[in-house]
């Protein structure tokens, strides 16, 4: 029987859950807390659960035909299909999340390019997979009958879908090495057939399977060439034979579905889905017709379900009215490109005013969530009643981008000519071997020094004093000076660990973008702007909306106040442009290569002031370096030379005898390794514990000859490891590559540590590098 419901006109593929005052988050906490009941919290996600497809309603979206998406999660969608999957069982929700005192929780990824972290299932030839647990049914159910007297609201239930959820599972750890978890697809598909019935049978009109992973390279790149397009011929052909079924719209966000490695969409509409939704911000349309779409509803993505910027809602008009019949599609419908969840609530829960640090202008510019479900519904009345119809609206989208465009700070002529007249030597410093002797005769550093990674725990004192400074209640002065109390006892247990190359501390970053961007002109900070990371944990990206200059130095007056304290050297510590473009919503009218530029210039002025002020050894934090990585390999190689450039113009005003360290937070390279080298640092610090040291020699391999820190423990847990330990994974380090390379660190900064747990481990750390040394 042929699926006789029309696709809607205009939806959006999901919207933020942690609520717009953030009562998920809370309620979760409160949970784990043992302060309220399971059925506590389940109450709060249902009221949240209705609060949402409500406000959807109110905002103009149907509630009546499967235009509401129900995208709801207590904590990640991911883990929400392996509970409806029955690979992790319902009971074990929250274990499955945080782990318990035996049982580690799953392993936390980020999820596509996004700042979202997916939990990552394990599935191996037996893992339980069948349809176990309706909650997709219920959260319909209640809201197509809700028992509270409010508007009833006929949502499309959103899930992962079936090859996406197998390529991001991981194999289980005692599967055989050739499996995959792609050979249970028939399994799985069986199971969401079995959700797909129960939909159905609930009245459901529509059900959205999101499938980015046919976008994404970086996941499906190990894949022999055809197993993908079978892979979707196969779970897309049984469940569109499934009696009784919804209508089916297939996603796939972030990007493009043909790309140099396959054609994802060709197989996709050869099956009989109602509905494909395409990311026609980040993708592009078909230029041609495709086979098979005539039957169907293409789902134009045109809305930047990713960044905050306002849309061009003219043309975006233009091109939604052109798509039918460019691509021979049946209907041509507007939405989001990918879900909301990666923007904050609402631009109107800001206070857009100077005396905040928000230009007023920057209202009329930006579009939050709920801005973007009304430019969805304006290019969706404007696609199927005509120009006229939204002419109001699309002139004042128009008049606002005119207005940006023009808007002093956006263009800065004199950051514009700067960048132009860039040369290749800026970005490069005399060889190695020249600075490594320059270097050696100014540090004087032992063999293996040791060092950290910057920041010290930011105790209860220091965050009392950051509140009570931002609400006005101490002053600046008094807040300086609660700073500089925080760094000498920093500098003074550094001292006394007998620790070689110091830091400050950064007590006074409470973000290591946000710090930055709050400085900087060009960037604004939001209040409310928050953004789900993973599970409770949420961040407010700054938005990078202008040309951006140093008013003033940054870090100067912090890290020359401690080397005031000590004569052994202190490292002046700076985010890197790279991450500060990855953690912030980043302007989309100029190339990103452009922006990266400004930011590293901005970065390069304060390397120079620093070091002008006697700072010896700097270090540019580029831990979300791989972040940025495009999902299409056919892009991956710009991508690494723009990243590369950009932190070598931060870093290569720095004289020769100035050593830049850089710090990685992972240590599987893979495709970046090259990069790595080419970012020319003195001294690169990653993670390495918990591989036991394998990066080294993959280092070595790769050809990079300069120094390395491999982080010698873990600082996500707070486990103190033994000297012993420590002297072990050194000494693996230290036979693997040339000694005079090695530097002795933890993995990361201590900042979320206590006190008790860092002063052992850093006094454990020195004393391993102190037996190694003595063997050499
Ligand atoms: N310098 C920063 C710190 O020590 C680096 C943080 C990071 O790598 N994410 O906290
Ligand atoms: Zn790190």
């Amino acid at each position: 029987m042929p699926i006789v419901n029309p696709f809607p006109g205009g939806t959006i593929l999901g919207y933020p859950r942690i609520g717009r005052r953030r009562e998920l988050k809370r309620a979760l906490e409160a949970r784990w807390a043992g302060r309220t009941t399971d059925a506590d919290l389940e109450a709060t996600c249902r009221a949240l659960r209705l609060a949402t497809v409500r406000h959807l309603a109110g905002l103009g979206l149907d509630p009546a035909d499967g235009s509401i998406p129900s995208s709801f999660s207590p904590y990640d969608h991911v883990l929400d299909a392996a509970v409806t999957l029955g690979v992790v069982p319902a009971a074990d929700y929250h274990v499955a999340a945080r782990g318990d005192g035996t049982r580690p929780p799953l392993e936390l990824t980020k999820w596509f390019d996004t700042n979202y972290h997916y939990l990552v299932p394990q599935i191996g030839p037996h893992t339980p997979l069948a349809f176990a647990d309706d909650a997709p049914v219920r959260w319909f159910a209640e809201a197509a009958h809700p028992d509270d007297g409010g508007l009833p609201v006929v949502t499309r239930p959103v899930v992962v879908g079936p090859v996406t959820f197998l390529l991001l599972a991981k194999a289980a750890a005692d599967a055989p090495a050739a499996f995959h978890p792609l050979d249970r697809l028939d399994d799985a598909v069986a199971a969401y057939a079995g959700l797909l019935a129960a939909l159905g049978a609930t009245g459901a009109p529509w059900v959205q399977l999101d499938e980015p992973a046919l976008v994404a390279d970086t996941v499906t790149g190990h894949l022999p060439a055809g197993a993908l397009a079978d892979a979707v011929a196969r779970a897309y052909g049984a469940l569109t034979a499934v009696p009784g079924r919804p209508a089916i719209l297939v996603t796939a966000p972030y990007g493009d579905l043909r790309g140099t490695t396959g054609d994802h969409l060709a197989p996709l509409a050869a099956t009989d889905v109602e509905a494909i939704a395409l990311d026609l911000v980040r993708g592009t349309a078909p230029a041609g017709p495709v086979p098979g779409l005539a039957g169907k509803t293409l789902v134009a993505g045109l809305v930047d379900g990713h960044n905050v910027w306002r849309t061009d809602l003219a043309r975006r008009l233009t091109q939604a009215t052109a798509l039918g019949a460019a691509t021979g599609a049946g209907a041509v419908a507007v939405a989001t490109s990918t879900s909301l969840l990666h923007v904050p609530h609402d631009a109107d829960d800001e206070t857009w005013d100077a005396t905040h640090g928000r230009d007023p202008r920057l209202r009329d510019w930006v579009a939050f969530a709920d801005q973007k479900v009304t430019e969805v519904t304006t290019l969706a009345r404007g696609l199927a009643h005509g120009p006229d119809a939204v002419a109001d609206q699309v002139a004042a989208a128009t008049a606002a981008l005119a207005d940006r465009a023009r808007a002093a700070g956006v263009v800065v002529p004199a950051v514009r000519a700067r960048v132009a007249a860039l040369r290749p030597a800026d970005q490069t410093r005399a060889p190695y071997p020249e600075r490594a002797a320059a270097q050696a005769r100014r540090l004087r550093l032992p063999l293996l020094p040791t060092t950290t990674i910057g920041s010290f725990p930011q105790t209860r004192e220091i965050r009392a004093a950051r509140a009570a400074w931002t609400r006005g209640d101490i002053d600046d002065a008094a807040y300086q000076s609660a700073m500089r109390e925080e760094i000498a006892r920093v500098v003074t247990l550094q001292e006394d660990l007998g620790l070689d190359v110091l830091v400050h501390g950064e007590p006074e970053r409470n973000d290591m973008v946000q710090y930055f961007a709050e400085q900087l002109d060009g960037f604004a900070v939001t209040a409310h702007g928050w953004v789900q990371s993973y599970g409770s944990r949420c961040v407010r990206p700054p938005l990078l909306w202008g040309d951006v200059t140093r008013p003033a130095p940054l870090t100067v007056a912090w890290t020359s106040y401690a080397q005031s304290l000590t004569s052994k050297p202190v490292k002046g510590m700076l985010t890197g442009p790279v991450t500060i473009l990855a953690w912030s919503f980043v302007r989309d009218d100029q190339p990103l290569t452009d922006t990266a530029a400004q930011v590293a210039l901005a970065l390069r002025d304060e390397v120079t002031d620093l070091q002008a002020a006697g700072t010896a050894v700097v270090q540019v934090d580029e831990p979300a370096l791989r972040e940025l990585l495009p999902l299409r390999r056919e892009h991956q190689h710009a991508y690494l030379d723009w990243a590369v450039r950009a932190f070598r113009l931060a870093t290569a005003g720095a004289d020769t005898a100035t050593q830049i360290h850089t710090h990685l937070c992972y240590s599987e390279f893979g495709d970046v390794i090259d990069a790595i080298d080419r970012l020319d640092a003195d001294v690169t610090s990653v993670e390495a514990a918990r591989s036991r040291m394998e990066i080294v020699p993959q280092l070595d391999r790769a050809g990079y000859g300069r120094g390395i820190g491999p982080g010698v423990y873990d600082i996500h847990s707070p486990r103190v490891p033994s000297a012993g330990e420590l002297t072990e994974l050194l000494t693996l380090a230290a036979t693997s590559i040339d000694p005079a390379l090695v530097w002795v660190n933890p993995d990361c900064g201590l900042k979320t540590r206590g006190y008790a747990e860092t002063t052992q481990s850093l006094r454990h750390l020195v004393a391993a590098a102190r037996a190694v040394r003595s063997t050499l």
